[in-house]
């Protein structure tokens, strides 16, 4: 008898199917209420892997992965979920329950970080739709149909596109316009596909994108890159899933024709490595000649143990992946539940550093995809009496502030590089004086006023924003 794993039919779960699941049951009323209260506000998706094989259903709701996925009461705030409740379970009113959705969700700062207008390149004087460029080097394209997930992610920075707050501006049909994007940047050597998740697509049309790629007049074109959770919510997209097959051929393809194929992997947990079928999709991915990076922000409730990311990165290594970014969680969605401080991230990151061995430390971070670039905690130290953050570029809108050491004071509370202040007296950060005036404008009013929370003006709306992925 064959121990092959049997295709399974993908099944997603939403607000108003989610009472059909089995496990349904197991909830209490409370937490029953507030997956349907708060997935008014928040995206709420789910799928039967993700269910039968990811969370522990005797430890609800601390499940990391039940946190991770399922809406709970405290992503709201209190006066905002009694009130919300009311109108949702009681009262029935659908128009004051949009109305009142709506200014929730403009609370949440759904824009973070001002980047669509800076980030969208043009051609012929127009923006090329469903591209950003943000990096010398690197392109980001969002094909319109991988702008879903299998799952929705609780914490996720993309949110407002997935609840309809952003009619997918980032979204692109076909490839022609990026393709001839790309013939005039030869400078661009890196094109990120994402979105959502592009793997949602099937092999066929996830072809129609990656194979005019390969094109001889490309050839500056050496890494592809997608963006995709698959791996960790269906893994079955590359062992069981009807053209699993075909995708991992397409995958060699792309090889064949002589690119480095990363698929940017974003793990959150031990546990979506556990699984065997999980384990079999790295081993296929990897197999095909393609690599496969390890991501994921670090988030409260969810990851916070060093030992789990320990885990993690040891065992993506041991079936052929490389760990890559330790994020920290952004400032927008429901952040009062999932922020961890950035001293607490230096640490968790210090500790599941001192975990592994060498070939695991491939893996940077924490690291702030913020507006001027990816800042990274190098470390926590007193220098000349004063406690400081060394922080440092990774990436930058300029390259030349790429590894230019920085200072920042200590503030045990800060979350995010807005939060931060010049050390030893400075009044600005460097790249603040070198910025041009529009980008300096922003990042300071971000910095002082958290403007962005209630940007609802097209300047500061930068949507889906990629940057944790680049
Ligand atoms: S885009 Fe990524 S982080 Fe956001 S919901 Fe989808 S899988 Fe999760």
């Amino acid at each position: 008898m064959s121990n092959e794993p049997l295709p399974v039919k993908f099944k997603p779960y939403t607000r108003q199917s989610i009472n059909q699941a089995p496990q349904w049951e197991l909830l209490s009323k409370d937490l029953q209420e507030a997956v349907l209260v708060v997935s008014r506000v928040l995206p709420f998706r789910t799928n039967q892997y993700v269910m039968n094989e990811l969370i522990d259903w005797n430890n609800i709701p601390d499940d990391p992965i039940y946190r991770l996925t399922f809406p709970h009461r405290d992503m709201l705030e209190p006066e905002e979920y009694k009130v919300l409740r009311d109108l949702v379970l009681v009262q029935k009113d659908e128009i004051a329950i949009e109305k009142l959705v709506r200014s929730i969700r403009m609370r949440m700062n759904p824009h973070p970080a001002g980047q669509m207008t800076h980030n969208v390149p043009t051609m012929n004087e127009e923006p090329v739709r469903g591209l950003q460029h943000k990096y010398k080097q690197t392109v980001l394209f969002f094909p319109s149909s991988g702008q879903t997930c299998h799952a929705y992610c609780t914490f996720c920075f993309r949110w407002p596109q997935f609840v309809g707050m952003d009619d997918l501006k980032f979204d692109a049909r076909e490839s022609n316009e990026l393709v001839s994007y790309l013939k005039l940047h030869p400078e661009v050597t890196d094109v990120l596909i994402t979105g959502g998740d592009p793997l949602i697509m099937n092999t066929r049309s996830l072809a129609g994108y990656l194979e005019p790629l390969l094109a001889p007049e490309l050839s500056h074109i050496q890494n592809i890159r997608i963006g995709t959770k698959s791996v960790a919510y269906w893994p079955q997209r590359f062992v069981t899933d009807k053209d699993a097959d075909d995708l991992i051929e397409l995958f060699k393809k792309v090889v064949a024709a002589g690119k480095n194929l990363a698929i940017m992997g974003h793990y959150n947990h031990p546990v979506e490595l556990r699984q065997e079928i999980a384990q079999q999709a790295v081993k296929r991915i990897v197999s095909s000649g393609a690599t496969l990076r390890m991501q994921a922000p670090l988030i409260r409730h969810i990851n916070e143990d060093p030992k789990g990311w320990a885990e993690l990165w040891t065992t993506g290594v041991r079936l052929g992946a490389i760990p890559y970014y330790m994020f920290v969680e952004r400032d927008t969605g429901p952040s009062h539940y999932f922020q961890l401080p950035l001293a607490k991230a230096y640490e968790v990151f210090q500790q599941a550093y001192q975990l592994v061995s060498g070939l695991s430390r491939t893996v940077r971070g924490p690291s702030m995809s913020a507006f001027p670039g990816k800042v990274v905690i190098d470390g926590i130290v007193t220098i000349g009496g004063e406690k400081v953050f060394a922080l440092q570029f990774l990436q930058a809108r300029n390259p030349d502030w790429v590894r230019r050491p920085f200072y920042a004071k200590f503030d045990p509370e800060a979350t995010w590089l807005d939060d931060l202040v010049p050390a030893f007296g400075e009044k600005k950060f460097f790249f603040e004086t070198e910025q041009d005036p529009p980008r300096a404008t922003i990042h300071i009013l971000a910095r002082h006023d958290k403007v962005v929370r209630t940007a609802a003006n097209a300047d500061l709306q930068p949507a889906v924003s990629i940057a944790n992925e680049v």
